[in-house]
């Protein structure tokens, strides 16, 4: 079987399925995943929830426990969970004792989960990188050090698998030069990372199915449809070398690349690959849709050798400040 264009071809879009209605999810389509065995992968179903930004403030931590309960009611139930990224307001910027208290109300909502959770790092869950930051570089919560210790099994970027699919979780947070403007912080998948992503992407092979998982997005057009069609994007808001990373993924059989830092819901298919950012948990940070985007997260079903994504409103309901 060869792997050029006509593979490429091969991979096209299905109508939604019925599924979704009956769950009282709302479907944002599918894509056929690149087997000739449709008994090649059994069926399971994972959810994507981001941008949960845990705080005290705003019933943000209600919030996200409202949430957990919700992923724990799906029926069926999700095989696993992956969180996106940004799982608490913000580490870059407060003291030592506003973030432990950020990952202590984060930790009390993730500890309900009844099934197993795979982190991914996002801009905000790394220690002391703003420029107005007081944290000591010697603090045990500057940098990436906490999350990788305590959520991300050790690395902050790895693969796994599950039932004949492959998951990547990779870490897109570059570290800014002290004198560049912004948080401290630009998207990117470092050198280091790449090389890594090669080796493991060779081992996987090409047949695999495989769904990427990236905090910052390789693409996204919601700057420039809200703001207009000339609207320059920072550094902070794609990965800046989104082009390579594709590249060197393009002979895979990569089914979804699943993003968040945006808080928006957005699907970009390019060259056989669905892009989804998967909005946010915490809406517009707590305060209230963003764009008027709702509270939610993304459920996705793998189903022999397709996938239906939808996103599912928990029903939060904004606080006044
Ligand atoms: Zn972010």
């Amino acid at each position: 079987m060869s792997h050029d264009s006509s593979s490429l071809a091969r991979r096209r879009f299905l109508q939604a399925g019925g599924a979704f209605a009956a769950a009282g999810l709302v479907n944002w389509g599918a894509a056929t995943a690149r087997s000739d065995d449709p008994m090649a992968t059994p069926s399971f179903r994972f959810v994507h929830l981001t941008d949960i930004h845990t705080q005290p403030e705003l019933g943000g931590a209600e919030g996200w426990r409202q949430c957990v309960e919700r992923v724990n009611q799906l029926d069926p139930q999700p095989d696993f969970v992956i969180t996106g990224g940004d799982l608490i307001m913000d580490a870059l910027v407060p003291d030592a004792d506003r973030i432990d208290l950020e990952w202590k109300l984060f930790d009390e909502g993730a500890k309900e989960l009844a099934v197993p959770v795979h982190h991914t790092i996002g801009n905000h869950d790394i220690g002391g990188w703003s420029p107005k930051s007081k944290l000591s570089t010697g603090d045990a919560r500057f940098g990436k050090d906490l999350f990788a210790d305590h959520y991300g099994r050790g690395a902050t970027y790895r693969s796994f698998d599950h039932k004949g699919w492959h998951f990547v979780i990779l870490d897109s947070i570059g570290k800014a030069d002290a004198n560049e403007p912004g948080s401290g912080y630009f998207g990117v998948i470092d050198e280091a990372q790449l090389d890594w992503l090669r080796g493991d992407m060779e081992k996987t092979g090409r047949e695999t199915p495989t769904v990427i998982v990236t905090h910052i997005p390789f693409f996204t057009t919601v700057f420039q449809t809200m703001s207009g069609p000339q609207t320059v994007i920072g550094n902070g808001s794609l990965i800046t070398n989104a082009n390579e990373v594709r590249k060197l993924l393009e002979p895979y059989n990569v089914q979804l690349v699943l993003s968040g830092h945006g808080h928006n819901r957005e699907r970009i298919d390019i060259r056989g690959v669905t892009y989804l950012q998967s909005g946010a948990v915490s809406g517009g940070w707590w305060r209230g849709r963003l764009f008027d985007e709702p509270e939610c997260f993304v459920v996705i079903d793998c189903q022999a050798n397709r996938l239906d994504f939808g996103y599912h409103d928990y029903g939060w309901k904004a606080r006044k400040a």
